[in-house]
């Protein structure tokens, strides 16, 4: 054990003692193969430090931990109000480490250190608390059939639950998974990201002190070895998966091999209508928030954000205007910044090929479209909040995610116009409506092709609310009552009451 973990000190001055194994029956473990992932800092490009892959053989002996979890009597039969208590203890550690977890989070991720502590962590604790409150009011119903027969439904875990998260919010999406998996019942082996392995190791280290062995399981590891193995493993019972529109689909593919129920979050192109009646101020301001957080890498993020045409320049004006005053890029761990790195190079690459791409087809360049070298002795990830206007329909910076601090600008005529360029997508996950006619915004909000329409805000997601898409930027929903669904089955139980052959 004691070569499986490092002493670290990060940029912050923190020190922190962090695990590098695989978390297996509620214990730090080496991978079978040898194999490694080295974490890079995106704010300087130095690494961080190197933690173990899990094998298709790890995966396994994972799988086989949460299987004998689920089956013990310590875990299957402890009572529902049990379940919750030890979520509470368990939110409670959360945020008793969670300076730790969020230094580890931005130097890992490259999101502020501020965002990370009081956003990020805080929405994890509140997001286990949550579940934990619910953990007891699973319950089913009983259903009026005829007098000779009693009917009821019992709500069940699904059993082993397989979950695969991104890097834009690593610690944020597994409290999102497993929150609603736990309260259920369920055992889980999570795979967090790559890119992003350190804070959930972390994290990991605190589940001995409160769950039985196996009931949660981490495997840090590659999509295509670790990320596959748990896609196709036939003793899981249920895939959950938070990324990119082309993996999901390959994993539905693979999850089909026995099956599995599964859950997808996948990506976006949300669009966000300012109509000429919008309080323009605001609107730019929320626009701002919801394609400039976290760096631009946020599923929901209203990238294209359609404007219409009276109040267009107005409209480009203001927001130019917030992004000038607001969009500080700097180090993640200074105080003042808003913006941090790209989490990759990958990904800063993706996002300035967009911005060669968005030049060439003919849009207007209205301010960023350049690395920004003023931080990290000029190595990093970091790019000037980027904001094409007088863009059109046929352009690619229109129509794929970027998943970067990039926004288009377009306009449009009438409210018609308005949804028919809103719709006009293969994604359908967040939108927003800016607007102070009352009528229009839910006559808008209820034509809308998306998971989820704000009205008058933006990307102001909640717990305690559902949280997903439609058309293929997923299938299901995380978070509230409704995230519970995911993660139990429904059994109906039929009674004769006396019906006699
Ligand atoms: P990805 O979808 O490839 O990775 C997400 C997770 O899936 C990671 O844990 C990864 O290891 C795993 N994975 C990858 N291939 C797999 C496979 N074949 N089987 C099982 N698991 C697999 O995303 P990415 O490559 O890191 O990012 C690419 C793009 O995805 C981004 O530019 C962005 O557009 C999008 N993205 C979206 C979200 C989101 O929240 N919707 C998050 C991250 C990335």
């Amino acid at each position: 054990m004691s070569d499986l973990k490092v002493e670290l000190t990060a940029p912050n001055g923190k020190k922190i003692t962090l695990p590098t194994g695989l978390f297996i029956n509620n214990e730090f473990v080496k991978s079978s193969s040898g194999e490694k992932i080295t974490s890079i800092n995106p704010s300087d490009e130095s690494e961080i430090c190197s933690v173990e892959a899990a094998s298709a053989d790890d995966v396994d002996k994972a799988v086989k931990a949460a299987r004998a979890a689920f089956n013990d009597p310590s875990w299957r039969d402890l009572g529902a109000t049990e379940r919750g208590a030890l979520m509470y203890k368990w939110a409670d550690l959360i945020e008793e480490h969670k300076e730790a977890l969020a230094t580890l989070e931005t130097w890992d991720n490259g999101k502020p250190y501020q965002v990370a502590l009081n956003e990020d962590l805080g929405e994890v604790v509140s997001t286990i608390r949550y579940y934990a409150g619910w953990a007891d009011k699973i319950t089913g119903e009983t259903i009026p059939t005829t007098p000779q027969k009693f009917a009821y439904t019992l709500k069940q875990p699904i059993g082993v639950c397989g979950q695969i998260i991104p890097w834009n919010y690593p610690l944020a999406m597994a409290a999102w998974k497993l929150g609603p998996a736990i309260a259920a019942g369920n055992t889980v082996v999570l795979k967090p990201a790559e890119q992003t392995p350190l804070s959930i190791l972390y994290f990991a280290s605190l589940i001995p002190e409160v769950f039985p062995k196996g009931v949660i399981n981490i495997v840090n590891g590659h999509g295509r070895e670790t990320g596959h193995a748990i896609a196709s493993h036939l003793d899981i019972d249920k895939v959950a998966f938070t990324g990119s529109t082309i993996t999901g689909k390959q994993i539905m593919k693979t999850a089909s091999i026995n099956m599995k129920n599964i859950t997808l979050e996948t990506g976006g192109k949300s669009p966000l209508l300012v109509f000429d009646d919008a309080d323009l101020d605001q609107a730019a301001k929320w626009a701002h928030i919801g394609i400039m957080s976290n760096q631009g890498q946020i599923c929901t993020a209203t990238s294209r954000i359609l404007v219409q045409e009276g109040i267009y320049d107005k409209f480009v004006e203001l927001f130019k205007e917030v992004v000038k005053s607001t969009s500080k890029v700097g180090d993640p761990f200074s105080d003042d910044t808003f913006q941090g790195p790209q989490v990759t190079k990958a990904q800063y690459e993706r996002v300035l090929s967009y911005i060669e791409a968005g030049k060439s087809e003919g849009a207007e360049l209205a301010t960023g479209g350049v690395p920004h070298k003023n931080v990290g002795g000029g190595k990093g990830f970091f790019i000037e909040p980027t904001v094409f206007t007088n863009v059109k329909d046929d352009m690619k910076i229109y129509k794929e995610e970027i998943f970067g601090p990039f926004v288009v600008i377009a306009s449009f005529k009438t409210e018609e116009d308005a949804l028919q360029m809103a719709n006009d997508t293969t994604y359908g996950l967040g939108s927003a409506v800016f607007t102070t006619n009352i009528e229009r915004a839910h006559r808008v909000a209820a034509r809308i092709e998306a998971g989820m329409v704000w009205i008058n805000s933006s990307n102001d997601s909640d717990f305690r609310v559902p949280f997903g898409g439609v058309k293929q930027s997923g299938i299901g929903r995380e978070l509230g009552e409704a995230g519970l669904g995911a993660y139990t089955q429904t059994k109906a139980v039929h009674v004769n009451m006396g019906l006699k052959l």
